[in-house]
């Protein structure tokens, strides 16, 4: 991410603008989707954009001054049509009338709906009267760090007039709503000379007649308070830095791995999260700071910043030499402390309207010397609340430079983050998947079985690590699946099962990548058959280290985090129905799978104590992706059974109970029976996946 000194380059495309000139509204979202897609100009779904276009009444075909807004919860990067809330102008402006005090600011957001131009408008977000009453066609409004480095200064009015030279009022904190847009839109009549109002401890506002001017105007604003920014340096960034030895980024790492599971499992006390690490230059500065400590206490200042980050981090002490896991051990106090200053700060200030307590535990926690953790609902929300505390970080080095940084109240603090109509917007969130929330470890991901089931538990709310040795499949699987599930929740690592410090590196890996694991599937695995006297040692070697020794190690590592974490966990074996049925031509491929099912129920039996249960899937002749079929194996079955390679399935299917092909789409619906809920109180258990067949009965 930029620095507070970064320039904004204006990306306006004359051409492209050009073929839009008979478009205004697509124009809109041109200079949208610009501006938001640049963190630095305005954070995640943070501010929004307007324009006033006149439209035709479907009913008499009058023309009408419509207000297209971005709608309530989307993000300017991603805007599109479907994003634009669409409100008509007479009945906005009608609106303040029925607006009197800043009692009514609650009240006002329901008349909203009853100004939509378009019935399947998106829902109206609460910025819209900013829009709606500035006499301006086009509208931005954005939290840009450079100027809410302004606007949380303690002497935000004076720079402001400095700064802008009475071209940029200034108004001071008032929380977004009606009131703000009465203030912004009487400030504006009053002095026509301005172009943008600085709103105090948020952000800013700005406006023109055209789509290009606006963009423009706002860019240029920005790039003003990055240029005034440049002539207060000299002080040393936050103090300069205090840690005398730092670790070397390998160190930080192996540092950051080590502690992880017991900080995910003290920000997971009250609700499960996933987490998220992040040692970057500019997060590293700030928390080996002199003034991190001061700093952090003021907490954030732009309201979008504390709903996603909470008001504060929290500070963990700089001790390598106590080592990372004892270290993040001893923060167990430190937690509690966290989670008692914010119910104390949720006592102090709420009222009998306020929503209830939300979980009480760290959103952010620094770590002076190796870095940041985030934890959230998921993997993408992590590292959202990241990149917020690093615009956070980024405003504060800002205002410090203008004389001093200045957090908002906490009584101002609080009516944001537990503003009832905040609440209102969570409780309308699709309900979460029932994996949600974990984070899953599926080895031999990249085809067949694996990936079947990596896809589903993605489906199903999971972030997902992909444990793979073929580098080349590895890549593309993780393609296709982070385009269809979001990059935040694929994490892909090559590994050879035979290779000890290989399954460590991954599940250390993984456990950055994704902050944490609740659940493994071991399912890596190959087949090669042979009469006893025929195949040789070293195949059988091959089959009983990747699956037996390979499934061992990965369970081994996994525990190890699973215990530190004290969250339960789940851990599934793919074995066979070769694991209790004995056919010919198969002794090594059946006896390996015999040990890892027994292996399967040895975990189970040492391991429920922990809250980790352990069970095992047989499938049988899943034919379609699989890599074990390559190789012959095919060819090899087919010859034994006499019939051809093409009907193997047919072959397979009709010597089942039920003449059913197994697909591994229904192994992977086994595997999320078992971890999906439904399951809860099993473990030790073994599930037969092959359309019936009685010799496979457990028993
Ligand atoms: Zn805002």
């Amino acid at each position: 991410m930029a620095t507070i000194d970064e320039i904004v380059e204006d990306r306006w495309d004359v051409n492209l603008a050009r073929a839009l000139a008979d478009d205004p509204v697509g124009l809109l979202v041109y200079r949208s989707n610009l501006l938001g897609s640049d963190l630095w100009i305005t954070n995640f779904a943070g501010g929004n954009t307007s324009g006033k276009i006149v439209a035709s009444d479907p009913v008499t075909g009058d023309p009408v001054t419509v207000l297209w807004v971005k709608g309530s919860g989307g993000d300017l990067g991603t805007l599109t049509h479907e994003g634009l809330a669409q409100l008509r102008m007479d009945r906005l402006l009608a609106l303040r009338a029925r607006y009197r005090d800043s009692g009514d600011e609650d009240a006002m957001v329901a008349f909203y709906d009853h100004c939509l131009f378009h019935p399947k408008s998106r829902a109206p977000s609460i910025d819209t009267p900013l829009h709606a009453l500035i006499p301006a066609r086009h509208v931005d409004h954005l939290h840009p760090d450079a100027v809410i480095a302004i606007a949380a200064a303690r002497d935000g009015e004076t720079i402001t007039r400095e700064a802008f030279g009475g071209k940029v009022g200034w108004l001071g904190w008032v929380r977004p709503g009606f009131e703000l847009a009465t203030r912004i839109a009487d400030l504006a009549s009053a002095n026509p000379e301005l172009v943008g109002v600085i709103l105090g401890g948020h952000g800013i506002i700005s406006w023109a007649d055209t789509s290009e001017a606006c963009y423009r105007r706002s860019i240029g604003l920005i790039n003003q308070a990055v240029s005034f920014l440049a002539t207060r340096r000299g002080r040393p960034r936050f103090g300069g830095r205090v840690l005398a030895a730092a670790p070397t980024p390998a160190e930080r790492r192996a540092i950051a791995a080590a502690a992880l599971p017991v900080l995910r499992g003290l920000a997971s006390r009250q609700t499960r999260k996933i987490g998220r690490f992040v040692d970057s230059d500019q997060i590293l500065d700030f928390a080996a700071s002199a003034d991190c400590q001061r700093l952090s206490a003021l907490g954030t200042s732009c309201p979008d910043h504390f709903l996603r980050t909470k008001v504060t981090p929290l500070l963990l002490p700089f001790e390598p030499e106590v080592g990372a896991k004892a270290l993040a051990d001893g923060s167990r106090p430190l937690f509690d402390v966290y989670a008692d200053s914010h119910a104390a700060y949720y006592k102090a200030h709420a009222h009998a309207g306020s929503p209830a307590m939300r979980d009480p535990q760290p959103v952010v926690i620094l770590w002076p010397g190796i870095g940041m953790f985030t934890f959230a609902k998921d993997a993408a929300t992590a590292r959202i609340a990241g990149e917020y505390f690093i615009n956070a970080v980024n405003v504060m080095e800002g205002a410090e430079r203008l004389g001093g940084y200045q957090g908002l109240p906490p009584a101002d603090a609080f009516s944001i983050e537990y503003w009832a109509l905040e609440e209102a917007k969570l409780k309308r969130l699709p309900p979460e998947r029932p994996l949600a929330r974990r984070a899953a470890l599926v080895s031999g991901a990249a085809g067949g079985i694996g990936l079947a089931v990596a896809r589903r538990f993605l489906a199903e709310g999971a972030a997902v690590a992909l444990l793979d040795v073929d580098a080349t499949k590895l890549a593309e699987t993780t393609r296709e699946l982070a385009s269809r599930f979001g990059a935040d929740n694929v994490a892909p690592f090559v590994a050879d099962l035979r290779d000890p410090a290989a399954i460590e590196a991954a599940i250390e890996g993984a456990t950055l990548a994704l902050g944490g694991l609740d659940l493994l599937v071991n399912n890596a695995g190959l087949s090669i058959a042979g009469d006893v006297d025929v195949f040789t040692i070293d195949q059988f070697d091959l089959m009983h280290d990747v699956m037996t020794r390979g499934s061992l190690l990965l369970s081994q590592a996994f525990v190890r985090r699973l215990k530190a974490q004290g969250l339960g966990g789940d851990i599934l074996y793919i074995a066979s129905k070769n694991a209790v049925v004995a056919g010919p031509s198969n002794v090594a491929y059946g006896s390996v799978k015999a040990a890892q099912a027994h292996q399967a129920r040895l975990l189970a039996a040492e391991l429920g104590r922990f809250g980790i249960r352990v069970n095992t899937i047989n499938p049988d002749a899943v034919i379609r992706g699989s890599g074990i079929w390559a190789a012959g194996w095919a060819e090899d079955r087919a010859r034994a059974h006499g019939v051809t390679v093409d009907n193997l399935p047919k072959h397979y299917a009709q010597r089942t109970l039920l003449s059913v092909e197994v697909l591994p789409e229904d192994v992977a619906d086994a595997a999320f029976c078992f971890v999906g809920g439904a399951l809860s109180k099993t473990t030790g258990a073994m599930l037969p996946v092959d359309g019936g067949i009685p010799a496979a009965f457990p028993r």
